[in-house]
């Protein structure tokens, strides 16, 4: 991305919630591309891994082609946002997977699937971040994040629960931000573009 240039960020399309991220990214000012084939990786300043189903999203990974082109994506830095399934997918260890069921190993964390109960248990609350600042939280058969890595910064919490956390450029959040009204948690995303400064284009980094 050049200087002034709006950015653009894919949001993985084979599965689940990718349209409301797509209206929320439009409201930010960014260019939103909806993936589902390893072309439309080509020249993203960012990813986003939605919420749905990850024992799906593994499958349809590897179908679509797609799984080689997120990781080579995710090795040169390219910030990624993961929210519900999405943080699964990112997480390095994952609590009630099925054995088949593989992620991208770049969130050093433990993803208990469904620790939060069934979808009839979903709830909304409010994500208390730092400085008292707050965002409304929609959780459904969402995971919990546990066992974090030293390399893993907490930057949001339920009731002492990590909810949101970074690692480097890769965000897991286990909630569905693109649901509620409130773009912090994309805007994380767009931040750590303008971080990085790193341009996906044919797999050569440009400045
Ligand atoms: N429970 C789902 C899973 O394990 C995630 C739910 C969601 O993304 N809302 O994949």
């Amino acid at each position: 991305m050049g200087a002034g240039a709006r950015p653009t960020v894919g949001v993985l399309a084979l599965q689940g919630a990718f349209s409301n991220h797509l209206a929320l990214l439009a409201r930010l000012g960014v260019e939103g591309r909806a993936v589902r084939l390893p072309g439309d990786l080509v020249g993203l300043d960012a990813l986003v891994l939605p919420g749905g189903e990850s024992t799906t999203m593994s499958m349809l990974l590897d179908s679509s082609g797609l799984r080689s082109g997120i990781q080579s994506l995710l090795d040169r830095g390219v910030p990624v946002l993961g929210t519900c399934a999405g943080l699964i997918l990112l997480a390095t260890r994952v609590d009630g997977a099925r054995p088949d069921q593989r992620g991208f190993d770049r969130l050093d964390c433990t993803a208990v699937r469904n620790a939060y109960g069934r979808q009839n248990e979903s709830f909304e609350t409010e994500v208390v971040l730092d400085g008292g600042v707050t965002t409304h939280g929609i959780f459904i058969r969402a995971p919990r994040i546990t066992e974090l890595g030293r390399e893993v910064e907490v930057l949001g919490r339920v009731d002492g629960d990590p909810v949101l956390v970074r690692q480097g450029s890769v965000i897991g959040c286990a909630f569905h931000p693109e649901l509620g009204d409130d773009p912090l948690v994309h805007g994380l995303l767009i931040d750590q573009i303008d971080r990085n400064l790193t341009t996906v284009s044919d797999g050569r980094q440009e400045d």
